[in-house]
């Protein structure tokens, strides 16, 4: 087995590579051409941001298996390039958790003990010494500290801050149980609830449209108490920066600490620049020396653990997985995916069990590849590190999430042919399940995927783009109300299904599974959300049909 090391590495690294008995060659600043040139002789090949790993070097893979990006991002690397010649990425995220909650934990002090100010204050000699309590602090002990995101960092923030004598409560929907940390964190539900309880906020949670403006100007203004004081060591667009620049100037909260911006770097003028009790860092969460070596050590160790005993850690690709199925069995994994992601958007999170069932000639087959693809779209929405059929696993054992799969003899009743079933399970209060959603989907002959049932309702839809899904009691009027929310906001209807359900005992329920030409804006689904009758709206963005 030989390895490639093709950007410069912390020694222990190397170190253990040569404790791992495995032969290694250590080539640094190679051009393009003469990477493409060495890759084929190795089965790994370990970087940092240096070399670039384009389609050009993988080209002619040779016996390259695996790639591991000592660090995090992995722009240098051509994603697809690697996955199509089955060669798995690899990157290091955990190797940073410590040091950025410590990042996160230095930042909390600075702005409560409003050190960064009181050090400028006496350095540049604008302090006069008999006014130095204009530095007063906040004590943190006894405070309630609320972590947004109890994930690596987060829960290494909060393991930490109990120490410190801190009361934490924690948000995260996608958290399975109501505490965290054998029982210390306790876990809140509501944003607004948890907000409205907590001295300090500290944010763990990865970025994208999910998390965006989690702390906004109403919630700074409206919600939040005035001695707030915020820390941002995630992402940068998790917060409104401007939003909290205002906040701060008109006393709605008391200070801000980031590390992370939406632009980075910020603009010369930014807002904040100017304001009182701020401390800002330029995106320093995980620089030091330690991680810097951890990073190097776990990108070893991962690539070593791969190649000889197959072991994945941080998969950054689907590679080394053969999902290449049939022509004809294909459309299958594709309704596997497509229910994942509806149920990603229908369901509430914090995920106790996901289920696959399968039945028929073909789909049980292949009901651990339709598991895992399932399970990806269920969970990528809410994670930072890439999950893919590779990951998949390993990362919902991670967070206690079960995962089963069941090859059902019979389709269920009423139903032929193959049958991919995927029923979702989440937590609720006092440690008893919460909701529980299934939906059953086929392939006709013409190889689209379709929906079938939708919990207990009988629909048949091949799911494809924006799609609005909404619940409702079954009394006059609310179809009406629906159409024309949709016209008035400009958005039109493509398609539409209506279903009905009447249990055996209870009251009538419909379901209208919407399919739109333009994604609804937050303000036409909130006045829907507001209607009588209507018990819940939900969006959800799938590719479309031919994707
Ligand atoms: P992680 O995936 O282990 O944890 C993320 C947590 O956020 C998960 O528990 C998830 O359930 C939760 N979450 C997802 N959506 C949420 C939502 N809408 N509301 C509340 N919680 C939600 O990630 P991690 O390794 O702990 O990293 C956390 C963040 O820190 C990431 O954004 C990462 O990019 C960032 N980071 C920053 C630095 C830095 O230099 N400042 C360094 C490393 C990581």
């Amino acid at each position: 087995m030989n390895i490639l090391v093709a950007d410069k590495l912390a020694e222990e690294g190397l170190e253990f590579l040569t404790q791992s008995g495995v032969s290694y060659d250590v080539k640094i600043g190679l051009k393009e051409d003469q990477l493409a040139a060495e890759v084929p002789n190795y089965d790994g090949l370990i970087v940092r941001s240096g070399v670039k790993a384009t389609a050009k070097v993988l080209a002619n893979p040779g016996k390259l298996r695996a790639i591991a990006r000592a660090g995090v991002g992995v722009d240098n690397i051509d994603l697809e390039a690697a996955t199509s010649k089955g060669i798995l990425v690899l990157n290091t995220a955990a190797a940073s958790t410590l040091s950025t909650a410590e990042h996160a934990l230095a930042l909390m002090f600075s702005l409560a003990r409003k050190i960064p100010a009181a050090n400028h204050g006496l350095r540049s000699g604008e302090l006069e010494w008999k006014k130095r309590s204009i530095y007063q602090g906040t004590q943190l002990a006894g405070k309630t500290l609320g972590v947004v995101g109890l994930g690596r960092i987060g829960q290494t923030v909060a393991s930490r801050a109990i120490a410190m004598e801190m009361k934490i409560v924690g948000y995260d929907p996608y958290f399975p149980n109501e505490t965290a940390l054998d029982g210390r964190v306790k876990m809140i539900k509501d944003f607004d609830e948890f907000l409205r309880q907590i001295d300090v906020i500290t944010f763990h949670v990865p970025g994208g449209e999910q998390t965006r403006h989690l702390l906004n100007r109403e919630r700074l203004f409206n919600v939040a108490k005035p001695n707030l004081l915020v820390i941002n060591d995630s992402r940068g667009e998790v917060v409104d920066e401007i939003a909290i620049a205002e906040a701060l100037n008109a006393g709605k909260i008391a200070g801000a600490a980031l590390d992370v911006f939406q632009t980075e770097p910020p603009a010369k003028d930014h807002p904040l620049f100017s304001c009182e009790n701020v401390v800002l860092t330029p995106h320093l969460g995980a620089s030091t020396d330690e991680a810097q070596t951890a990073v190097s050590v776990e990108a070893c160790r991962a690539m070593v653990a791969f190649l000889q005993t197959g072991e994945i850690r941080g998969a950054v690709n689907a590679g080394g997985v053969k999902l290449d199925l049939p022509p004809d069995e294909a459309p299958l994994a594709k309704l596997a995916s497509r229910i994942g992601s509806l149920l990603a958007g229908y369901a509430e999170g914090g995920f106790k069990t996901i289920t696959l069932r399968a039945s028929g000639p073909r789909a049980p087959k292949y009901l651990n590849t339709f598991l895992r693809l399932a399970t990806v779209e269920l969970l990528k929405s809410h994670l930072s590190d890439p999950v893919n059929v590779i990951n998949v696993e390993h990362i919902a054992q991670e967070r206690g999430i079960e995962m089963v799969k069941i090859h059902e003899p019979e389709p269920p009743q009423g139903l032929v042919g193959d049958i991919i079933g995927v029923r979702v399970q989440s937590a609720g209060a006092n440690g008893e399940n919460g909701e529980s959603h299934r939906i059953l989907g086929t392939v006709y002959a013409d190889g689209l995927p379709r929906v079938l049932r939708f919990d207990n309702f009988v629909v048949d839809m091949v799911p494809e783009g924006d799609m609005v899904i909404i619940e409702n009691e079954d009394k006059p009027g609310v179809i009406g109300v629906v159409g024309t929310s949709f016209g008035d906001a400009g958005v039109n209807i493509a398609d539409m299904v209506i279903s009905r359900h009447i249990p055996a005992s209870g009251e009538a329920r419909a379901l209208m599974v919407l399919k739109v030409d333009s994604k609804p804006d937050d303000g036409l689904i909130n006045r829907l959300k507001a209607r009588p009758g209507i018990t819940r709206v939900k969006t959800v963005k799938l590719p479309k049909r031919d994707a």
